[in-house]
């Protein structure tokens, strides 16, 4: 067996452990004869992976009681049209356009109501975070939007923006445990789990219990609303089973490593190796404002695209995988989730060293 060092930005890197652990209950979960994929939904044995989950996510968040964990299907896209569709009250909503994701939520919204581009950094192909200290939100406001870390950018809000009391609804699909986060200050947080959590297909949305609603637009699908899955303890239908198990394992394996504050410690301790040499490079260099910078997903460039080309290819042969920049940027972008190794960036960092003197630069 030989593993690479997988940089991609999702589905992404999982501890090897949660991994083998997986493979050893493959035909066979705790004595039931069976896989965790062949499984009911309504046995004892899955009615305990799943509570056991919540708790664990619960524990590692801090999450106050009058919040929901609703585990749900569709990626975090199907949640740029629940989330109008089920909090558009007075049918208004502001949003911060801060890369793709934030600006296809923003158009998702437009479909359902008004939806309002409060501040954008699209001027300069989002490689910031605007000043949100005194934004124009407007009074009858359902919710303020943000992507709260911008995966194909790199840019993440250091500071949440002042929503004038209105409610805050973040993406965090690219952050997710990646660090603390004081959960009452939003009213709905949610994140497809494969950039930092688990297999692709689980969608996890911690939403405060006043906005779960009866009321939700006209012809909003029962399976669109929250209130059916906040009812159904997220097992109004079957839900993403399998994903929801290695999840669980994934919270254990963050509760064994000291939880998120450790994570945060970790991660950024591990940005740091990656910025710092980028910071000295005289070949590579951020395209980040500084302040702005992500623990997670770190986009870097040459200059020059055949010169990025060509280390995309040799770190692909050298083991680093899935370094190239997302396709609407180019350059390269690496990824270093929680499960990625402080070894895997010493690494990378080690080879861009020899690249940057074979391409003939002297520091
Ligand atoms: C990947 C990503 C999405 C889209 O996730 P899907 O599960 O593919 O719908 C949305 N927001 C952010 C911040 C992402 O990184």
């Amino acid at each position: 067996m030989s593993r690479v060092y997988n940089f991609s930005a999702g589905p992404a890197v999982l501890p090897e452990e949660v991994l083998q652990e997986a493979a050893d209950e493959m035909l066979d979960y705790k004595g039931t004869g069976m896989s965790v994929m062949e499984m009911s939904h309504r046995s004892k044995a899955y009615d305990t992976i799943i509570k056991e989950a919540e708790a664990d996510l619960r524990d590692l968040m801090k999450i106050p009681d009058n919040y929901k964990v609703l585990f749900l299907q569709g990626g975090a896209s199907q949640q740029f049209a629940m989330i109008p569709m089920n909090l558009m009250k007075n049918r208004k909503a502001d949003y911060i356009v801060t890369g793709q994701w934030a600006k296809k939520a923003y158009q998702e919204a437009q479909l359902f109501g008004e939806a309002r581009k409060i501040a954008s950094s699209e001027d300069e192909t989002f490689s910031y975070i605007p000043d949100c200290s005194d934004l124009p939100v407007s009074e009858d406001a359902d919710y303020v939007y943000i992507c709260e870390n911008n995966t194909i950018y790199g840019t993440k809000f250091k500071t949440l923006p002042n929503t004038k009391g209105r409610t805050l609804v973040a993406d965090v699909s690219s952050c997710f445990l990646s660090e603390p986060v004081d959960v009452s200050k939003y009213g709905v947080i949610y994140g497809g789990v494969q950039k930092n959590i688990g297999p692709a297909g689980v969608v996890i949305v911690i939403i405060r219990e006043d906005l779960i609603r009866e009321e939700v637009l006209p012809g909003t699908p029962t399976m669109l609303r929250y209130k059916t899955h906040a009812d159904n303890d997220s097992l109004y239908n079957t839900p993403p089973a399998y994903g929801i198990y290695i999840c669980g394992k994934v919270f254990k394996w963050l509760k064994k490593r000291g939880g998120l504050e450790a994570m945060k410690e970790y991660n950024e301790k591990k940005a740091a190796i990656l910025y710092d040499f980028l910071d000295g490079s005289k070949l590579f260099r951020g395209t980040v404002r500084r302040e702005d910078r992500s623990l997670m997903n770190v986009p870097f460039i040459t200059g020059s695209e055949e010169l990025d080309a060509k280390f995309v290819k040799e770190a692909k042969d050298a083991g680093f995988e899935n370094l190239k920049g997302h396709r609407s940027v180019g350059g390269m972008r690496a990824s270093i989730y929680n499960a990625m190794p402080i070894e895997g960036v010493e690494k990378l960092v080690a080879f861009m060293r020899k690249f940057e003197a074979e391409n003939g630069v002297v520091r």
